[in-house]
């Protein structure tokens, strides 16, 4: 029997009996809350009275923590996690192999008699070396220069981690080379969250003299796919692509809409409750779930945090949505696209800025008009994502959103922004200088008994914008549903930041000219609004009208990952990060070099493994049933039916059409995936991307073709039906 008919018969079997039961009675999810994290409650415990408040001063002004203090939470989260059963610890840092790394020590030591004992202290809390030479670092070291730190994160508390047989304390860290240099996702966005605190800080200061820091918060929302765990071994694509590359679309896909919101299928809830909890004790503050647009695709979202918790919190569930997974015969699939013809997944970042006196700076209230200050930060986030759209553009891409972007399901790789009917009236009375009254409140009526009137939002939504207004908060919603966020967080407050430092400048010019300061702020704001409004559209993007509109507005329109890419080489973005104190030149190329060779790398294995698949999959199952066929024919005329064995020819001519125009495109792309590959990386992408990626459909259809021909039971690979319906 097939893997494919087997793990279908296996799933059969055991649907019934995989309940998932749940010994918890008095569930209090707030009382689960952080149980597994060394935060504020119990840093106090753990820490004398000098130290925790030594800490919690660090990690609330940035201020460095000297050696005793280390010394003393060293101790204290020792005795916390050990307390808990925690027998390990690891730093626990952001590579960029897309994943989280960690390297268990115990805390468990022979002292110098030899004598068993628990130890940590301040300086391995402070400082570990990982050799470095095994991660990606884009050329920004030698290979023989193999040493590399990992530095404790205080801003970022620590957790603990627990499978079915161990405990590990989980300690945050940056991770960075010999000279400095940031190998890691996590160093440039806690330089991007310092940049945008100190040039948001002195703008903030012009309406409220109190505001001494500013934070930028995160809150995303994750999309997934989750498939039964024996289907996808029997997949080979979706091991080692995460996607399918072949597969003919199920008669039943999408079309009827009724997955969006449906109750969620029982064996994917019992996966979540029991995900949830792990997230819920490790501080990951998780509210929502639902079933997503595809069958089989699920969002979750938490409450969101300060951008660094978040993005941590994010690859930390990413981890965990992985593992739990396997635990219910599971796998959760983070690709972008992992069906052709069904929707893709995103990732919203929901992205905000906040002073320490409590104010959400895009939040206007119930008047906007007249919040002078809500429009500064507006106007100016208007004006950074117009300066740097193609900076934007490339923090999203990879391959895996190659395919998501401007395929209808998706924002289209043009980067622009929602600002909604309202906002967009506030902003055409703001530039002629119209400051109309405040509007009353528009309920709207329900026709019915009983059921209450209800308040209409200020901005309705617009789902095909890569970066709408929401209200309080932009929506980055062209980010990938399996991407690090730190890396269009840290794009998004850079060029915040850089904008902010530009305004503040063109505001104290004015002021020392002799405006007042907000006739200054005023006149600065039309300019500003002037000159980034190309940048918004309140229309549908999907459509092909704004793809026209948006060329004659002169706004990038970056459709492949190395066109994007290019843009992390331009003098703009060397110019803006060096300014900001983000990335050196070097560290710059080295995220280029290392995104370009990913991009390579995958374009690469997926073409591999199409041959691979063809060739000992597709190929042999084909030739099987057309023998078959041919075996019929023959007995057909030698009972003297020769119309029927006619007919049945027209069938084998068809098999062999399709095989032969499959292998020849696979003949096609490997030589030209031969070529691709003798030249330097940044030609080489974008030859695979032009040459060899054009073969992925051709080949593809061919083999779909064959998957409509070929009899059921000999299909070597789990139909799409298969996948998308059964769990
Ligand atoms: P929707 O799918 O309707 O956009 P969700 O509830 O799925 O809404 O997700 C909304 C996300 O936005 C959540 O992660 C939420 O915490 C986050 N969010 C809400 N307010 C803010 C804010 N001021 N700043 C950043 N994120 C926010
Ligand atoms: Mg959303």
């Amino acid at each position: 029997m097939s893997i494919r008919l087997s793990s279908l018969q296996k799933i059969s079997e055991t649907r019934e009996d995989r309940r998932f039961v749940s010994n918890v009675k008095d569930k209090h999810l707030s009382k689960m809350y952080g149980e597994y994290v060394f935060g504020e409650e119990a840093i106090k415990k753990y820490l004398m009275r000098d130290a925790y408040e030594s800490l919690m001063k660090s990690i609330e002004t940035g201020e460095k923590i000297d050696e005793r203090t280390a010394d003393f939470v060293a101790v204290g989260m020792k005795n916390w996690a050990m307390d808990l059963g925690a027998t390990h610890y690891t730093h626990w840092f952001q590579p960029f192999t897309g994943k989280t790394a960690e390297k268990h020590d115990s805390f468990f030591r022979l002292d110098k008699k030899g004598n068993p004992i628990e130890n940590f202290d301040g300086k391995t809390l402070v400082k570990q070396e990982p050799d470095g030479s095994s991660f990606p670092n884009g050329g920004l070291r030698e290979t023989h220069r193999a040493r590399a730190y990992t530095v404790w994160d205080p801003s970022s508390f620590a957790f603990i981690q627990e499978t079915a047989y161990g405990k590990v304390l989980c300690i945050p860290a940056i991770f960075i080379s010999f000279e400095g240099d940031s190998m890691d996702l996590k160093t440039p966005l806690l330089k991007s969250i310092n940049a945008i605190n100190k040039a948001a800080v002195p703008v903030c200061q012009f309406f409220d003299e109190k505001v001494t820091r500013v934070h930028a918060n995160l809150g995303w929302e994750q999309e997934y796919f989750v498939v039964d765990g024996s289907l996808f071994n029997a997949r080979p694509d979706l091991m080692l692509c995460g996607r399918t590359l072949f597969g003919n679309a199920s008669a039943r896909g999408q079309q009827l809409d009724d997955h969006y919101f449906a109750s969620i299928p029982e064996r994917v809830h019992d996966f979540m409750i029991d995900f949830e909890d792990d997230c819920l004790m490790m501080g990951i503050p998780l509210t929502t779930r639902h079933n997503e647009v595809a069958p089989t695709q699920f969002e979750c979202a938490p409450h969101f945090e300060a951008a660094n918790t978040a993005a941590d919190h994010n690859q930390l569930l990413m981890d965990v949505l992985d593992r739990i997974a396997k635990r219910h015969g599971l796998r959760v699939l983070l690709h972008e696209k992992p069906y052709k013809g069904i929707n893709g997944s995103g990732k919203h970042n929901n992205w905000s800025l906040q002073t320490d006196t409590g104010k959400n700076l895009f939040d206007g209230g119930d008047d906007p008009a007249h919040d002078l200050q809500f429009l500064t930060f507006f106007i100016n986030t208007l004006k950074a994502v117009k300066d740097h759209s193609e900076l934007l553009r490339a923090s999203i891409a990879n391959t895996g959103n190659e395919h998501r972007l401007g395929a209808n399901e998706a924002p289209p790789a043009i980067i622009s922004i929602f600002t909604g009917d309202d906002i967009q009236e506030v902003l055409n009375d703001f530039k002629q200088g119209i400051l109309k009254d405040k509007e009353g409140e528009t309920l709207l009526e329900i026709d019915l008994e009983k059921v209450a009137r209800i308040k209409k939002d200020k901005t309705d939504r617009n789902r095909t914008s890569p970066f709408p207004f929401t209200g309080n908060r932009f929506e980055f919603r062209a980010v990938g549903s399996s991407v690090n966020v730190s890396n269009p967080i840290t794009v998004l407050n850079t060029i915040m930041a850089d904008q902010l430092n530009n305004f503040k400048i063109s505001i104290d010019k004015r002021i020392a000219d002799g405006q007042e300061t907000e006739q200054a702020i005023r006149e600065e704001l039309k300019l500003i609004l002037i000159e980034s409004e190309s940048i918004i559209f309140n229309g549908d993007g999907y459509s092909q009208e704004w793809v026209t509109e948006a060329e004659k507005r002169g706004l990038p329109h970056l459709r492949s990952t190395p066109e994007a890419l290019q843009h992390y080489l331009s003098d703009k973005t060397i110019g803006l990060f060096a300014r900001n104190n983000i990335y050196s030149e070097a560290e710059l190329k080295s995220r280029f070099n290392i995104f370009i060779e990913e991009y390579i790398n995958k374009i690469d294995i997926e073409s591999r493994l199409i041959d691979e698949i063809a060739t000992t999959e597709i190929l042999p199952a084909c030739v099987k049933y057309q023998n078959k066929l041919i075996e019929n024919v023959k007995n057909l005329s030698s009972i003297g039916l020769t119309d029927e064995a006619e007919n049945l020819k027209v069938l084998i001519a068809k098999i062999s059409s399709n095989i032969k125009a499959m292998m020849a495109d696979i003949d096609k792309m490997k030589e030209e995936r031969t070529t691709a590959h003798t030249f330097e990386h940044k030609i080489s992408a974008q030859m695979y991307h032009d040459n060899v990626k054009v073969y992925f459909d051709k080949i593809r259809v061919s083999a779909d073709n064959l998957e409509m021909l070929v009899e059921d039971k000999s299909w070597p690979l789990p139909k799409y039906r298969e996948l998308l319906f059964l769990h």
